[in-house]
């Protein structure tokens, strides 16, 4: 209360001048503020792009980019040197005088606005490690280098590039309808992932001397036009991924001979790639029932002390894909195994070096056919025919058919259990990107939660499903409390470069939310057919947040504005009190019951400290009993005749029905909530009566609609209740329990006392006691 009035105060003095016009905006007769508002006043009106009911409209457009790049990756000097040929489809209504593209690479540029906008770190207690990644980011010649943009007939076009975007200008503006085709070449050194991050680069293994390459946003991509943003072209500055258009893609990727090579796509010329060998197990793959290995351990052994005598180029081509990544090492151990996601033939693969064994051989692949079960079950059938998983530098990072898994067991090869679940779930996740926003291809630029946070709702449906008691981390509402109740925070619905607390704002909120309004508002049936709606409407195509909303909305037959506007549009958070449980017992008009009934109260009333003090002392009218009167022995609780005469005449005036509910015998118990929170909920009771028996009470969100800091609720019953919890399953993300019950109960947890100190071995170690792994070495 102290800090609300010092701050008024403070504002008072500071913004006399524009006070006014705040008191006459306050909604002063409306208190507290309407949370049932209905969202058209937020959300964009819909058109012929975007319909009222979410879905896209008989208008409906997107670009198309068609890519055929020739890649080369120099193992000796970490670098990539290309050219690619883009043909570009202009669908929307607009005359273009330009495009834009994304350089993304450019990030890693000196002077990009990612490295100058950097912060300083902790100096305090810095790492040398650290300080050794600094110097080398200061030292890192990175980003691309343009090294021509010509037209269709080789003549050079005007091109500006614009930190992570460029613009190139065309001769003739591209009419509706039209396309155009041009090239660009283009160079740039890989980023030292292990040194400064990113989501692509590449690992260096010390002991052997080799070489993990990732490679994504490699090459200038078109930025996306759309009828929302125009272009999308708002600067990558490191957060906000990649907004991109769907297109075929051909790409021939050049790498020393003795390297495998995982891509996007479908390999084009196994023949001159891969041995006899390989190809036949691949062959064999494609039928089986667990994972194949196509390159073995002890070949992958092999290849790490060999050199290359020369180069091979792998080519991929991919379908309706919007981007386009790959990997390539000579350290690759490589399993596959063909899996049929209801009709659609599709392989399964893992690319990994020895390093991540044994976790990646045991559950890389498995993880990959589990998500294209599950995803496929809850949005549409997988597509495309592959998917793939690799381990290297990045800890976790999707891109069409493709992504990059960090997780690896210690060097002795146990592991912990974090990092095991670790590895399903990340394999999960980004297997999971796919769907979105690989094919639901929302605006990642913009709006982060669109994929993650529907990604990681879906990723804790299929941890549920891989084995019971799954660890996950995420979509449970209890998880997200402490997270709802913290200060630092911004709403879901705000910029992905401006989100505070990145992972709970952006993934771990919306999967709750999700998953609220999976099990507690709208239940499994509704919330998985609006669900699917969604999913259907929007593959391959781009969907905005109004379009989700109103899909959802659209599908369930619910009006879910309140939901949205708390949990998507505020930092509200739910923390729904039992202030009081308050008894009403009505009177039944007959004298013997009701009299008899306060009697027994007014005798069970305590006699207070002064009235059993002053008993004893001698009493006046005692002295001089002249003094009593009439009402010194009167008390109106006892029956009399007259009470008797007016409850006869009573009853002569009433219907039998009447006369019935006067002796109903019920109990009514008001419920006074309050909602601390501000974050409007479904009420939950579980009602426990004095004869042992229960009862659950669901009350919708919309018990709050008139008043949404406090509700009363009636409950009547013949029973007399023992106690009463709110929200007894953990459903809501409640985030004070210690006001859930009524009566109080005590909050119970534990603490240990220990001694700080060395990091612990993981279970494994102490307790399997089993013999730490040789140092591997080459096999025959
Ligand atoms: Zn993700």
């Amino acid at each position: 209360m102290l800090t609300k009035i010092m701050r008024s105060v403070a504002l008072a003095v500071l913004c006399f001048i524009v006070a006014p016009t705040l008191v006459v905006r306050a909604q002063s007769k409306t208190t507290p503020s309407d949370k049932f508002r209905q969202l058209e006043e937020i959300l964009p009106t819909p058109n012929e792009q975007r319909a009222a009911s979410g879905a896209p409209g008989r208008a409906y457009w997107q670009q198309r980019a068609d890519y055929q790049i020739k890649v080369e990756l120099d193992d000796v000097n970490q670098r990539i040197t290309a050219s690619e040929t883009i043909t570009y489809y202009n669908q929307s209504p607009d005359t273009l005088a330009y495009l834009w593209l994304q350089l993304d690479q450019n990030i890693w540029k000196q002077d990009s606005d990612s490295r100058l906008t950097q912060t300083a770190p902790n100096l305090e207690r810095l790492p040398l490690s650290q300080i050794e990644n600094i110097l080398y980011a200061r030292g890192f010649d990175g980003g691309y280098r343009i090294t021509a943009v010509r037209d269709a007939k080789g003549t050079p076009l005007k091109h500006t590039s614009n930190k992570t975007m460029m613009r190139v200008d065309l001769p003739q503006p591209l009419a509706p309808g039209a396309s155009v085709a041009f090239s660009v070449d283009w160079n740039y050194n890989i980023n030292d992932q292990r040194k400064i991050g990113g989501r692509t680069g590449y690992e260096f293994f010390p002991k052997d001397g080799n070489y993990i390459y990732e490679i994504a946003h490699w090459f200038p991509r078109m930025a996306a036009y759309n009828d929302v943003s125009g272009w999308q072209h708002k600067q990558f500055l490191g957060a906000g991924e990649f907004t991109l258009e769907f297109g075929n893609y051909r790409v021939s990727i050049t790498a020393p001979d003795d390297h495998i090579v995982a891509s996007t796509g479908v390999l084009q010329n196994p023949n001159a790639v891969l041995t006899a060998t390989q190809r036949q197990r691949y062959e064999q793959a494609r039928t089986a029932k667990t994972p194949v290995l196509v390159v073995t351990p002890a070949e992958a052994l092999a290849n790490e002390s060999h050199k290359p005598a020369g180069k091979k180029t792998w080519v991929y081509h991919a379908d309706n894909v919007r981007d386009f990544a790959f990997a390539s090492s000579r350290k690759f151990i490589w399993d596959a195994q063909g899996h049929n996601v209801e009709g659609n033939r599709v392989m399964a693969m893992s690319y990994y070096p020895k390093e991540g064994n044994p976790l990646w051989e045991r559950y890389s692949t498995h993880s990959i056919i589990h998500t294209l079960n599950v995803y496929s079950r809850y949005s549409f059938n997988y597509p495309y025919p592959i998917a793939i998983s690799v381990n290297g530098p990045v800890g976790g990072m999707e891109y069409p058919m493709i992504c990059f898994n960090g997780p690896r067991p210690q060097e002795d090869g146990t592991y912990s259990a974090g990092t095991k679940y670790g590895l399903i779930s990340v394999v999960i996740h980004e297997v999971g990107h796919n769907y979105f926003p690989m094919i639901v291809n929302s605006d990642e630029r913009q709006w982060t939660w669109m994929d993650e946070g529907l990604n990681s709702f879906l990723q804790y449906l299929a941890e549920q499903e891989w084995e019971e008691n799954y660890p996950s981390w995420r979509g449970e509402p209890q998880n997200i409390r402490e997270y709802m109740a913290s200060m630092n925070q911004v709403p879901i619905m705000t910029n992905s470069e401006s989100v505070l607390q990145f992972g709970n704002n952006a993934y771990g909120k919306p999967a709750t939310a999700l998953n609220v309004l999976r099990e507690t508002v709208l239940g499994r049936e509704l919330f998985d057919f609006s669900f699917k709606q969604y999913s259907q409407r929007w593959k391959f195509k781009r969907p905005m947040p109004a379009d989700f909303f109103r899909t959802m909305e659209d599908a369930s037959g619910v009006d879910l504005d309140w939901f949205w506007h708390g949990w998507f549009y505020t930092t509200d958070h739910v923390d729904i009190s039992i202030e009081r449980v308050r008894l009403f017992q009505p009177f039944t008009g007959s004298p013997e019951l009701d009299k008899a009934a306060q009697m027994k109260e007014r005798e069970a009333e305590p006699q207070t400290l002064s009235q059993e003090r002053n008993k004893s002392l001698p009493k006046r009218v005692d002295e001089f009993p002249s003094l009593r009167d009439f009402y010194n022995t009167y008390d109106e609780l006892v029956v009399t005749e007259r009470d008797r005469e007016q409850y006869q005449r009573l009853l002569q005036t009433l219907t039998p029905r009447e006369r019935e509910l006067l002796q109903t015998g019920l109990n009514f118990y008001v419920v006074d909530l309050k909602n601390i929170g501000g974050l409007v909920s479904p009420v939950i009771f579980d009602i426990e009566y004095m004869d042992g028996t229960r009862e659950m009470m669901r009350i919708p969100a919309e018990i709050w609609r008139y008043n949404n800091t406090e509700v009363s609720k009636l409950i009547m019953t013949t029973r007399e209740i023992r106690a009463i919890s709110l929200d007894p399953r953990l459903e809501t993300a409640d985030v004070d329990m210690a006001n859930n019950s009524f009566p109080r109960r005590p909050v119970k947890s534990r603490f240990q006392l220990f001694k700080d100190g060395q990091a612990q071995p993981n279970p494994m170690q102490l307790l399997e006691r089993k013999q730490p792994a040789p140092t591997p070495t080459p096999m025959p």
